[in-house]
């Protein structure tokens, strides 16, 4: 028998989107139902990089950033089975200087390293030229799966009815106001309130109802190294665009590289060898680790908007319906942030 249930808000997609909207829902005591489409946490918040850092290129971001690590923060403190803590961003000193100006406000315990001290403490880093350290040990990694895993757990406790296993297929719109969503099993469930955070299938879905998402998809590839070194620090490099995240005696990162897709189910593919070799050429010439191997890689799709910002709204031609989409590369520090302000603004 087909399930016909009423809810205050129905979120679809649990993803870092999903969790921070429904944990938020229940701060200001929605009854909320949390739908996603698989048995366990994926998409691509578990296959992301993980690192969680202010120092970006756009305000905007870092703002959002620096709200998302409080936000994390409050939760799991410095819980090293899921955080770690520090971030450096190996750049020119000149850029350094810069960027040392720009994040003073916003991260009061910046401070700039000079090469020999950068690879006095982390030997396994290679500094060449002018390079320079920017070191924040406030600023964060974090294992994006097991911060899913934890906040599936403790929306349950809060009373979320997260139902895993649960493909949303079509939205219930009735005289451009949406009333629920029904899944692949006939399943009915009611709100006046939807949010969609459905990542890369977001537009997918809104397009089903005729309604253009302006989005574009691409798929991420990563990788996972195995190194003979534990207490790490999460790197970013400015001048190969790389990132790093450690996790015990395993180093898991990529180099900026895409490849474009038609629609989310084509981003998990395998990287293929050229993007191996690109991230092989990166490792090499940024670490020098005296034991160390590729044990693995995986991709994952992302959706960004035409201006590269984040989307979170009520979309124009149906009201009650919300969005939270066009989080691009950077969905751990903008989507707990944007989660809180999309409630607030749900709320007002
Ligand atoms: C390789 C890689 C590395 C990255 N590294 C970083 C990083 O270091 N730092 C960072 O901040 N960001 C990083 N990102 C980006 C970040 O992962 C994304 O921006 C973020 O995860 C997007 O979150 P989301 O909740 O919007 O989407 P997703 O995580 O994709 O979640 C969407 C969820 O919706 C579910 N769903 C889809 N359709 C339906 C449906 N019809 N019904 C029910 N459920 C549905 C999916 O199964 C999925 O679980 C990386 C991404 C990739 C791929």
């Amino acid at each position: 028998m087909p399930v016909e249930e009423e809810y205050e808000l129905i979120i679809v997609g649990a993803g870092v989107a999903g969790v921070f909207t429904g944990y938020f829902a229940t701060e200001k005591k929605f009854k909320t139902l949390l739908l996603e489409k698989d048995r366990s946490p994926d998409g691509a918040t578990p296959r992301s990089g993980g690192v969680v850092t202010r120092m970006m290129d756009n305000p905007l971001d870092s703002e959002l950033a620096a709200e998302s690590i409080e936000i994390i923060r409050g939760f799991l403190r410095s819980d090293s089975e899921i955080i770690n803590d520090g971030y450096i961003s190996i750049e020119d000193e000149d850029d350094a200087e810069r960027d040392l100006e720009k994040f003073k406000e916003l991260i009061p315990d910046i401070e700039i390293m000079d090469a020999a001290e950068v690879m006095s403490r982390w030997s396994y880093i290679k500094l060449y030229h002018d390079e320079v350290g920017l070191y924040s040990p406030s600023d964060l990694t974090l294992n994006p799966f097991k911060l899913l895993k934890y906040m599936w757990n403790r929306l349950m406790d809060r009373g979320v009815d997260l139902q895993p296993g649960k493909r949303v297929t079509r939205l219930i719109i009735k005289e451009n106001r949406v009333r629920g969503v029904e899944t692949h099993e006939g399943d009915r469930y009611y709100s006046d309130k939807v949010v969609l955070a459905s990542g890369p299938w977001n537009r997918e879905i809104l397009k089903s109802h005729g309604i253009d998402l302006n989005v574009w998809l691409i798929g991420v590839p990563i990788f996972k190294f195995e190194v003979d070194r534990t207490k790490m620090v999460g790197v970013w490099d400015e001048n190969i665009y790389s990132y790093w995240r450690p996790e015990n005696s395993h180093w898991i990162g990529g180099v900026y590289d895409s490849f474009p897709i038609e629609k989310a189910d084509d981003g998990f593919r395998k990287p293929d060898d050229e993007a191996v070799k690109r991230i092989l050429e990166g490792f090499r010439y940024r670490f020098k680790f005296s034991q160390w191997r590729l044990i693995d890689s995986w991709s994952g799709p992302i959706s960004i908007s035409h201006d590269y910002k984040p989307i979170c709204r009520e979309i124009d031609e149906v009201r009650g319906l919300y969005i939270i989409d066009g989080l691009g590369g950077r969905g751990l520090m903008r989507g707990p942030a944007l989660a809180k302000k999309l409630i607030e603004r749900i709320i007002s």
